[in-house]
């Protein structure tokens, strides 16, 4: 096939196209609907696990920070329980002007550096005496200044440990962990323990299993009921960031599926939170949703690339598909438009091995027997035209043949009056065209009936014959004519003949018949065969009809018979009509 093919008119969209659009439909379609419903079982899934995950992780997490403050308290508890503490503060407490007490402040000195020593994670150990004055400390700087009231004010009459959050301005937060000391049921003094709290950011940062954005936050509220975080939040750097996700509020709905929240950052979260009532302490345990659900993004992508590539794999399939079926019917089309326009001898090339090829082998089959029916029809029409011209060269003959005979008198060979009639008339009007002089005479056998009666049909003919014979003899020049006028009547046309000679010549006539002897038995005016003839010679004028001439000539023959058979007679040059003779 040449490059023609492509210039096939083919109207609307190609099956190629078509096969390439339903394959991309149903590839992309079936890629979407199991691709989706893939991605939101494995986001569910996922979430599903990601909020387990921090469930479990935070309740390990805030067990550690529970574990921890108990194990302060107790601390502190043991502190408090020690008798020479106490005894020491309500000595010092009863002191007077003598005794200034000094034994007594060393002794309390001893155990609260002592305990401040063993115990590294409490900063600073005060202890304030019942009237809220610090009375020793760690810090000396503080001593004698008054307790803050939020510890003193607190009227206990109950020595157990209260935990309260102190703020060290906006970075950093402090333990502050308070117990009333009692001796013999007096109350000898306030134990103040201030904790760091890096304990409780080495624990939340000791574990990150979902990712880096992973974050507990420890959040209490102040006393004005708001919201703080213990330690500095990690994507702000400082405590006072406001904290949005209120565990105190959630963990009083039950939350079976967790909707992402938003943090302090206005990032979305995947959280879970707790809440420690003793110390009144909540717990957010979150994760960036974008990091968890990172591998669900990755199977995203997944899908558009695997939709991409399966598209491009549709289009290529698609291609080949509609190469492998369009290409022979093209072909097809192709050499059926070639053969429509004539050129039988194109023919199918290729063949596949599907419908289509037995469809192309059909094809070239009916084109083949398109060509012998072809070159039978051109054999039969060229037999045809064969037969036909030589019939019509026959007919032509026959017709040439027929006109010659249709000219000649059948008994005697001579001019018949068909020829006669042409031929006096075109003379006729050459005559008077050219002013020449024409003659006509007209003969007729005298008493022919009784010839025949007397010696039969046949022998009139035979005289009939031999009189045309000797008429025959008197025609001189080409243009004259000799010719059966009717019966046993003849004529003979002289074209430029005048008068005198076309007289002279029927006398000539008249003896030749008598001289040729043919007997005549029964005839009243010889005994052999004699002719009567009427003649007349004129130069015709315009407007003279042939026809007036001719009867004319008839007339004179008539006179002739008239006047006693075997004679001449001339038209009397009168008789003519003078204005129709030439002058
Ligand atoms: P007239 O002298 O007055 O001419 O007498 P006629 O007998 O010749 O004239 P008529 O007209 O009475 O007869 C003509 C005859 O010529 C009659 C017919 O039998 C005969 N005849 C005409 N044509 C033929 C022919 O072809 N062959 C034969 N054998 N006879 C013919
Ligand atoms: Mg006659
Ligand atoms: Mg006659």
């Amino acid at each position: 096939m040449n490059k023609k093919q492509s210039h096939l008119d083919i109207k609307g969209v190609s099956i190629s196209y078509k096969m390439a659009i339903v394959l991309l439909i149903t590839t992309l379609t079936s890629i979407l609907i199991i691709g989706s419903i893939y991605f939101f079982k494995t986001q569910s899934e996922l979430s599903d696990v990601v909020v387990d995950h921090l469930r479990k992780l935070s309740k390990h997490q805030v067990f550690q920070i529970h574990q921890a403050i108990e194990s302060n308290r107790d601390r502190l508890a043991l502190i408090s329980s020690r008798t020479q503490l106490r005894i020491s503060l309500l000595e010092y407490a009863e002191k007077d002007k003598n005794d200034p007490g000094t034994e007594h402040l060393e002794r309390i000195n001893k155990i609260i550096f002592d305990a401040k020593q063993s115990i590294p994670d409490f900063n600073k150990l005060t202890i304030a005496d019942s009237n809220g004055k610090i009375v020793v400390s760690t810090s000396p700087q503080t001593i004698n200044t008054e307790v803050a009231k939020k510890y003193y004010q607190k009227n206990d009459s109950h020595s157990y440990v209260t935990t309260t959050v102190e703020s060290m301005g906006s970075s950093k937060n402090q333990l502050v962990l308070t117990q009333w000391l009692f001796y013999n049921g007096i109350r000898v003094g306030l134990l103040i323990v201030y904790s760091d709290l890096s304990m409780f950011e080495n624990l939340m940062n000791s574990q990150k299993d979902v990712g880096s954005s992973e974050e507990l936050l420890i959040v209490y509220k102040d006393e004005k009921g708001k919201l703080q975080s213990l330690l500095p939040l990690k994507g702000a750097g400082s405590v006072s960031q406001t904290v949005n996700i209120d565990p105190f509020e959630l963990s009083k709905k039950e939350r079976d599926s967790l909707q992402p929240l938003i943090d302090y950052r206005g990032q979305e979260v995947l959280a879970v939170t707790h809440v420690l009532p003793e110390i009144n302490w909540g717990f957010i345990s979150k994760v960036d949703v974008e990091e968890a659900m990172h591998i669900v993004d990755s199977q995203k992508s997944f899908l558009l690339i695997s939709a991409l590539l399966s598209s491009l794999v549709v289009m290529i399939i698609a291609f080949i598909i509609g190469q492998s079926i369009t290409k022979p019917v093209i072909d097809i089309a192709y050499v059926a438009t070639m053969i429509s326009e004539g050129d039988l001898s194109r023919r199918i090339q290729t063949f596949t091995r599907d419908e289509i090829g037995v469809l192309s082998i059909a094809f070239n089959q009916m084109a083949d027997k398109l060509i012998e029916a072809n070159k039978l029809l051109e054999d039969r029409v060229r037999e045809k035209t064969l037969e036909l011209t030589t019939a019509n060269a026959n007919l032509t003959k026959l017709n040439s043949e027929l006109e010659i005979i249709s000219m000649e008198d059948s008994l005697t060979g001579i001019a018949n009056r068909r020829a006669f009639d042409n031929c006096i008339n075109s003379e006729w009007k050459r005559a008077m065209r050219t002013g020449s002089p024409i003659a006509l005479i007209l003969l007729d056998v005298d008493y022919f009936k009784l010839y025949n009666d007397k010696l039969g049909h046949q022998a009139g003919d035979k005289c009939l014959n031999r009189l045309a014979t000797v008429l025959s003899t008197y025609s001189r020049r080409g243009s004259d004519l000799v010719a059966r006028y009717g019966g046993e009547e003849f004529a003979i046309l002289l074209p430029n003949t005048g008068r005198e000679e076309c007289l002279s010549i029927s006398h000539k006539i008249n003896t030749a018949v008598k001289e040729e002897a043919i007997l005549h038995p029964s005839s009243k005016v010889s005994q052999v065969i004699t002719v009567s003839i009427g003649v007349g010679a004129v130069v015709p004028g315009l407007g003279f009809p042939v026809e007036k001439f001719i009867e004319q000539v008839d007339l004179a023959l008539y006179r002739a018979k008239e006047a006693g058979r075997d004679r001449v007679v001339i038209v009397d040059e009168s008789d003519y009509p003078e204005s129709m003779v030439h002058q």
